[in-house]
């Protein structure tokens, strides 16, 4: 997958104001740059952060929030009030902003200079005041931001900061995605519908549809070089079972399997999707429900939704870009069965096919078996446990008549006591925090699907900066949780968000 974080950028905006003389300002910006540069050093945060000129006027701050808004690389904007910036100058520039907002609570000494402080050090260093005349001005036009406090030196801040990033980059990402859809929904199922230009208004993303025979004619003109290398592949890759392999009697059906990856990455490729979906009830002339192919393509960064579920598309495709670079991954996900044996608790997910080889370490095997629905032949499939992980998360995103809602839960993968030797589909098992009554009953009466994003990379504090970023209800399950206090938080959450807007 492309680095999400190549050529992005946050950039730094430094408040002040003429008052100090020149003098004082030199510090402020020598200051700045002391805290920037450690900032873009930190390997907690994955895009360049680039500071800017120190904003001391009404006109500057304007031009610089446009400036800001038509810039591709910049992704957000840290703002931090050095000395003191009366925050009237700031309201022209924050109406017009499109950028997600972080707000810096911060100055460049750790410790007080007891010995030493005097007046000129305290008009120096009292952003501890100004922060909070900016954070009036931005409360009270209702802008949603980030806010995180602390000193530069402290791996906490730096980790916030960072986590925020990649919340930020990840709504950048989503502005720019499109999913295809290869057919429609599967017929009757609710819960993967949803107001498609809803979402492109709220979160940029294009969700569109393409015929199954743009996708077979593909298929059908993959050459045998390019079906050739992606064999070479899973030889390579996946401990490929006997039947599959050459003089096996199931040896066409891997071919077969390899020329939809082919001609499935190409298509997308040439229309530019980052996420897909498909649908066992259109499959049109492909052989197999493709099976490996959107393991694969998952595994490259690419979101997926089955059943034309483009909503977890669209999550998966999230998870993605903000998990980039830290160990674990993501994946579509389905919760199918439960242990409910006391004390053992746990939720076995999987689906029909397409779970991402990313939530294992382990080199999966490639099996062959028989899927009665569909109707179509026998799909080639990646088999594994995943990984054992603290902290991972299964997130949804539904829609009601009036609004996306975002529902996480925190939940431990565990490995399985038992080799499930005749399930023939990659699986996690997973003990959800609280405990599997409280979590599922909360998971149920907020309407969350069957169909989530699980991740083993990204934490709740990530998703929640991004739903904050998107002004999106985030309600997360996590060991705090009880039920009745879940029911009231969604009850004044539906109260709040009709009328948010009006405030
Ligand atoms: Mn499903």
């Amino acid at each position: 997958m492309k680095n999400p974080f190549e050529n992005k950028e946050l950039w730094f905006f430094v408040g002040s104001q003429d008052l100090y003389g020149t003098e004082t300002l030199q510090k402020v910006v020598g200051q700045s740059k002391k805290i920037c540069d450690a900032l873009d050093a930190s390997a907690d945060i994955p895009v360049k952060i680039i500071l800017k000129p120190t904003l001391k006027s009404q006109e500057a701050i304007l031009q610089a929030f446009h400036d800001a808004n038509r810039n591709e690389n910049c992704i957000g904007i840290i703002l931090w009030m050095h000395t003191f910036s009366p925050a009237k100058m700031w309201i022209r520039g924050l109406t017009v902003n499109t950028k997600p907002l972080l707000q810096l609570n911060t100055q460049s000494n750790v410790e007080i200079p007891w010995d030493s402080i005097d007046m000129d050090f305290m008009n120096l260093n009292q952003s501890a005041h100004g922060d909070r005349e900016f954070g009036y001005i931005m409360t009270r036009l209702n802008i949603a931001r980030k806010v995180v406090v602390g000193h530069y030196s402290n791996l906490q801040f730096t980790a916030r900061i960072g986590k925020w990033a990649r919340a930020a980059t990840g709504w950048d990402a989503l502005n720019h995605l499109k999913v295809c859809r290869i057919g429609d929904n599967m017929r009757d199922v609710a819960v993967t519908e949803g107001d498609k230009i809803e979402a492109e208004n709220k979160f940029g993303v294009r969700v569109n549809t393409w015929s199954v025979n743009e996708l077979t004619a593909r298929v059908k003109t993959a050459s045998d070089k390019q079906i050739q290398a992606v064999v070479d592949e899973y030889f390579n890759n996946y401990n490929v079972v006997p039947e599959l392999c050459p003089g096996g009697k199931k040896h066409q059906s891997l071919i077969d399997a390899a020329r939809i990856e082919v001609g499935l990455r190409s298509f997308l490729e040439e229309i530019g999707a980052e996420a897909v979906t498909d649908t066992f009830e259109d499959l049109g002339d492909l052989k197999q429900l493709p099976g490996v192919a959107i393991q694969r393509l998952m595994a490259d960064g690419y979101g997926f939704g089955a059943e034309g579920d483009w909503k977890t598309a669209a999550l998966v495709r999230l998870a993605k870009v903000m998990g980039y670079g830290i160990p674990g991954g993501a994946s579509l996900m389905e919760d199918y069965t439960y242990n409910l044996v006391q004390g053992k608790e746990a939720v076995l997910g999987a689906h029909m096919l397409e779970i991402c080889p990313t939530l294992t370490s382990a080199k999966p095997n490639m099996e062959i078996h028989q899927l009665g629905i569909g109707k179509k032949s026998d799909p080639v499939r990646l088999v594994f446990n995943a990984d054992a992980k603290e902290g991972a998360l299964v997130v949804t995103l539904l829609h009601l008549r009036d609004r996306f809602r975002m529902v996480a839960n925190i939940v431990n993968v565990i490995r399985p006591e038992h080799d499930l030797p005749k399930l023939p589909v990659a699986r996690a098992l997973w003990q959800p925090e609280p405990s599997l009554e409280v979590s599922t009953e909360c998971w149920i009466l907020a309407g969350a699907g069957h169909h989530s994003a699980m991740t083993t990379a990204t934490d709740y504090e990530i998703w929640e900066n991004f739903a904050r970023i998107a002004q999106l209800e985030f309600a997360i399950i996590d060991k705090n949780t009880t039920s009745r206090d879940f029911c009231q938080t969604l009850k004044f959450n539906q109260a709040y968000y009709k009328f948010d807007k009006g405030f």
